[in-house]
């Protein structure tokens, strides 16, 4: 494809991800148009080939599909809420981070005023976007997203979730469930080490194997929650708590914070009463599964 031929893209808001969304869409060689609060934000893309429209509506104008990228979901329908932003018949592609909730709110809005709309969730930082490197998620008609595929490919790594416009925050907040536990995890034991003088670079490849060697665990693990069978192949849930008695008991004697795995067995000793002792680790979805009683 010739860059005659590439689609215009409208990017609105230009804050270090916008910007960096932007950049990667006019190296592509999608016609660009962009627009941010702060206009000076957009000097560097119009030095590089962007146009900058003078207000929302004529960004919104300018291409038949729209990507907008700013702080929060109350941001973006200040923004597009005023009279001037004509959505009926664009395509607006949300990228900006928030909740399922927001984002299913955000779809039906988007459907009153004619838009065909879906949602998206970034899982990279701003000097990735344009590489493979640059997970995008998506969720919303299927249709939609091919229609545009092109124009995200060059984004980063296009990938599609399914048509409920919620899944790629719930995605995006999944993901960092497990990012922060595993680098708590891994806070925990540099915490433990450091007072035995071993210092965190050492324990880092350490800790590293173990999380690798952890994640293997996942499908085998995700097969027993699907079936709702836990069958204690490796270990039963009641080892595993003598186990985190240990961890609590440790930190507390070398003066290290317990807070974490005492979170954390409190619900396993929850699932232990509640009769599971003898089934496997990932029995505990039941407790993770359940709201929480604050
Ligand atoms: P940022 O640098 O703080 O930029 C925020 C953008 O939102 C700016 O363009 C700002 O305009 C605009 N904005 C905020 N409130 C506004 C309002 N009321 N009206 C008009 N414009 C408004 O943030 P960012 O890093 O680009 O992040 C943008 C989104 O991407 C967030 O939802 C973030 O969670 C998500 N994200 C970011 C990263 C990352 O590594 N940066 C990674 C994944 C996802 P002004 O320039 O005029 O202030």
């Amino acid at each position: 494809m010739t860059d005659e031929t590439r689609a215009p893209v409208t990017v609105i808001g230009l804050g270090l991800m916008g910007q960096a969304l932007a950049a990667a869409l006019l190296r592509a060689g999608h016609p660009t148009t962009v627009w941010n609060r702060t206009t000076a934000k957009a000097d560097r893309l119009v030095s590089e080939g962007a146009h900058l429209a003078p207000t929302v509506g004529d960004a919104l104008r300018a291409s038949s599909l729209t990507i907008i990228c700013v702080t929060d979901y109350q941001a973006m329908h200040e923004l597009l809420g005023a009279n001037d932003a004509e959505l009926d018949g664009t395509t607006l592609i949300n990228l900006t981070s928030g909740d399922s909730t927001q984002a299913r709110k955000a779809a039906e809005w988007a459907k009153q005023r004619g838009a065909h709309y879906l949602d998206g969730a970034i899982m990279a930082i701003p000097p990735a976007i344009g590489t493979a490197d640059a997970v995008i998620l998506y969720s919303g008609p299927q249709q939609d997203f091919e229609n545009h595929k092109s124009a995200l490919d060059a984004l980063g790594t296009a990938t599609y979730l399914g048509a409920d416009h919620g899944l790629a925050s719930l995605y995006d907040v999944a993901g960092l469930a497990m990012m922060w536990s595993v680098l708590n995890a891994w806070l925990q034991g540099t915490a433990l080490l450091g007072t035995a003088e071993i210092d965190a670079a050492t324990y880092a490849p350490f800790a590293q194997q173990i999380a690798v060697g952890v994640a293997e665990w996942l499908p085998g693990y995700a097969r027993q929650i699907d079936s709702g069978a836990f069958p204690a192949e490796v270990s039963a849930l009641e080892t595993d708590v003598r186990a985190m008695g240990h961890l609590i008991e440790e930190s507390e004697a070398v003066g290290v914070n317990a807070e974490l795995p005492k979170l954390i067995k409190a619900m396993a000793d929850r699932a232990i009463a509640a009769g599971h002792g003898g089934e496997q680790y990932p029995v505990l979805i039941e407790e993770f599964g359940r709201r929480s009683e604050d």
